[in-house]
């Protein structure tokens, strides 16, 4: 194995500042992300980091790194086409639960069943902040929002459990107060073969009132310090995915080893796309040509 040589998160930064809410929670996973990359040894030009719409979808604005701003809900569809085209780059998608869990969610569960090699991680403050504070998909029951003045009646989506069930083999979560935890779980999504999804509790301090740092704090636990937990089980991953209330569980939830996408499509387990030629063959034009006539 290649020795890695860390470096520092000062490699990554922008010349551009966040532009967040004071206390916002997408600090904490620029932060991670950040020291993720460092950890692991990768060059700013070897970053490739793609989001959708969102407040949190601006993060690849504030990082010294490769980046697309993306269109709503298409981050993982354009961040596929980056991975398939150039196998060697890192691709991170960053966003938000209302960009990847109700805009994206069509792409979201396809990219997970190809088990494409990339890193999703999801800042998910369980409301919409952009547009000013209206329900999410992961909102909380009875939880009241501009859009649920009486308290939200929609049972909020368990993006870890969907996950594991739609074929991801690296299903992790952390939480923005602790970025040192979540740099762990973002470069094990990173370093790990196929897709990865780091769900990161990152409280909006502004519209939500509820899933704050406190209520946060009080409530997490790390699956790591839980004696005996095994993240090859899913049986027992999918019960913790689902436990929720006094306790909260942190970490890397499963894992498992499949073949991804790139090594499995024909047409790209030779080479990728970017090594591969564009012109025709003559034979193959003829060919074609005659077809046509
Ligand atoms: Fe963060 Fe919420 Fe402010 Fe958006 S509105 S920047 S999510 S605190």
């Amino acid at each position: 194995m290649a020795t890695v040589l860390p470096l520092p998160i000062t490699n990554y930064e922008s010349v551009v500042e966040p532009d967040w809410c004071p206390g916002c929670g997408d600090f904490g996973v620029l932060k991670a992300l950040k020291m993720a990359a460092g950890k692991l040894g990768i060059q700013p030009h070897e970053l490739m980091v793609v989001s959708g719409i969102g407040c949190s979808s601006n993060l690849p604005g504030f990082i010294h790194a490769c980046g697309v701003h993306s269109l709503h809900g298409r981050a993982v569809a354009v961040a596929e086409g980056i991975k398939l085209a150039n196998h060697d780059l890192n691709v991170v998608i960053t966003g938000g639960d209302g960009d990847g869990y109700g805009i994206g969610i069509g792409h979201f569960i396809h990219a997970m069943r190809r088990n494409i090699d990339i890193t999703y991680v999801v800042m998910n403050n369980q409301i919409y902040g952009l547009t000013t504070g209206q329900a999410s998909p992961t909102t909380m029951k009875e939880v009241r929002t501009k859009s649920t003045p009486r308290g939200n009646v929609e049972t909020p989506i368990n993006p870890l459990a969907l996950a594991i069930v739609s074929g991801a083999t690296y299903v992790a979560r952390a939480f923005s107060g602790e970025p040192e935890h979540m740099s762990d779980m973002i470069a094990g999504g990173i370093r790990h073969r196929g897709f990865a999804l780091v769900d990161t509790f990152s409280p909006c301090v502004t519209y939500n009132k509820v899933n704050t740092y406190p209520y946060f704090k009080q409530r997490v636990y790390k699956l790591e310090e839980e004696a005996g937990y095994d993240t090859g089980n899913v049986e027992k991953a999918m019960q913790r995915c689902f436990e929720w209330g006094d306790r909260i569980p942190l970490g890397l939830f499963y894992r498992d080893t499949q073949p991804i996408y790139e090594e499995s499509e024909p047409a790209l387990k030779e080479t990728p796309l970017v090594k591969q030629s564009l012109s025709l063959k003559k034979e193959i034009f003829n060919e074609l040509v005659q077809e046509m006539i």
